[in-house]
C-alpha cells in the first residue's frame, strides 16, 4: 500500500500560534497586532484557532488582552476559537468571554506537572474534575493537553503505560479531545505510534487524539505523520512555527503551520488552509517580534516573493 492511501482524506490543523506561540515570545505585541494576526488566519482557513489564554496576566504578561483580543476577533458559525484556561477563575473567563472550546493543561510526568503549575499531576487530574465537568455542562467542547507524553526534560523518557494512564485517566473525565504533547520535542515515530496504538488498542477512537509536537530535533512533521498513519485527523501547528514551551527551557518551537500544510498539500491531504497566505501573516507577526520565522517552509515562501 502507498503512503497515500495510508493516510486521511481530511485533516484539522489547530493554530495555536496567537497562545501557545505568543505566550513563549521575549516581545509582547499590542491587542491590534493580536486581532489583526488572529483575522489574516481565519483568512487564510484555519476554522480552529487557539486564540488566547486565560492565564494570570502577571504569569504570561503577553496574553494580559485576552478579553479584548477575543472580543474584537471574528466570530462565525464553524469557526472554533479554543481558549486556554490553567483553573476555575481561567475557566470563568472563558464563558464570559463566549468561546466555543477551552483546553487544559496536565502533564504525564511529575516533574514537570509540578514546575510548570506548582501541583502534582493527582492535585491537577482532582482540578480537572470539577472544570471538565463545568465546561461540559456550559456547552464548551473540551481538549486537555497532556505534555510530556514522551520524555521531559528532568526524568528522561515517559514510560508508556503512564503516558497512557494519564490519557486514560482524562478521557474517564468525558473531555472530547486529548492533546498528546510532545513539549520535550525529542520523540521519534516510532514512540509516537506506539503511544497512539496502545490508545487505539483500548478502544479510544482517532478523532479524540489531537497531537502536539516540538520540532526541538526536528522530528515534528514526521510525528505527524506517523500519527496521521494511524488515523489521527487533529494536528496542532503554530504559524511560522513561534512559540514553544516558556517553562522546558530545551524545548524549541512549535511545529510550524506551513511546513505541515506544505506536506499536506503534496500528499493531497485536505485542509482548506491556504499554505502561503498563513506564511505571510506569520513573517509579518515575525517582523512584530524581531525574530526570523523558525519554519522552514515560512522562509521559503518569503523568499520567493522576494524580487
Ligand atoms: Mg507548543
Amino acid at each position: 500500500m502507498s503512503i497515500r492511501e495510508r493516510l486521511p482524506d481530511r485533516v484539522t490543523v489547530v493554530e495555536v500560534a496567537p497562545r501557545d506561540g505568543l505566550q513563549a515570545e521575549e516581545r509582547i505585541v499590542t491587542a491590534d497586532a493580536k486581532v489583526a494576526f488572529i483575522e489574516r488566519l481565519v483568512d487564510a482557513g484555519h476554522r480552529v484557532i487557539e486564540a488566547t489564554s486565560f492565564v494570570s496576566p502577571k504569569a504570561v504578561p503577553q496574553l494580559a488582552d485576552a478579553e479584548e483580543v477575543v472580543a474584537r476577533i471574528p466570530r462565525r458559525p464553524g469557526l472554533r476559537y479554543v481558549a486556554f484556561a490553567p483553573n476555575e477563575r481561567g475557566l470563568d473567563r472563558a464563558l464570559a468571554a463566549g468561546l466555543t472550546d477551552v483546553a487544559f493543561f496536565s502533564s504525564a510526568t511529575e516533574t514537570y506537572s509540578v514546575k510548570n503549575v506548582g501541583r502534582t499531576r493527582a492535585e491537577v487530574l482532582e482540578a480537572l474534575r470539577g472544570l471538565v465537568s463545568r465546561a461540559k455542562g456550559s456547552g464548551l467542547r473540551v481538549r486537555a493537553y497532556l505534555a510530556m507524553a514522551i520524555a521531559d526534560p528532568w526524568e528522561g523518557p515517559t514510560p508508556l503505560e503512564t503516558a497512557l494512564a494519564s490519557g486514560q485517566r482524562l478521557l474517564d473525565l468525558g473531555i472530547d479531545e486529548l492533546a498528546i504533547g510532545d513539549t520535550l520535542g525529542s520523540g521519534t515515530p516510532r514512540q509516537i505510534q506506539e503511544l497512539i496504538a496502545a490508545l487505539l488498542d483500548r478502544g479510544v477512537t482517532g478523532d479524540k487524539i489531537a497531537v502536539h509536537f516540538h520540532d526541538t530535533y526536528g522530528q515534528a512533521l514526521a510525528n505527524a505523520l506517523a500519527a496521521m498513519e494511524l488515523g489521527v485527523t487533529t494536528i496542532d501547528a503554530s504559524a511560522g512555527g513561534i512559540g514553544g514551551s516558556p517553562f522546558a527551557k530545551a524545548a524549541a518551537g512549535n511545529l510550524a503551520t506551513e511546513d505541515l500544510l506544505w506536506m499536506l498539500q503534496g500528499l493531497g491531504i485536505e485542509t482548506g488552509v491556504d499554505v502561503a497566505k498563513v506564511a505571510d501573516a506569520a513573517s509579518w507577526m515575525c517582523g512584530l517580534l524581531g525574530r526570523e520565522p523558525p519554519g522552514r517552509a515560512t522562509r521559503a515562501l518569503a523568499g520567493h516573493q522576494t524580487p
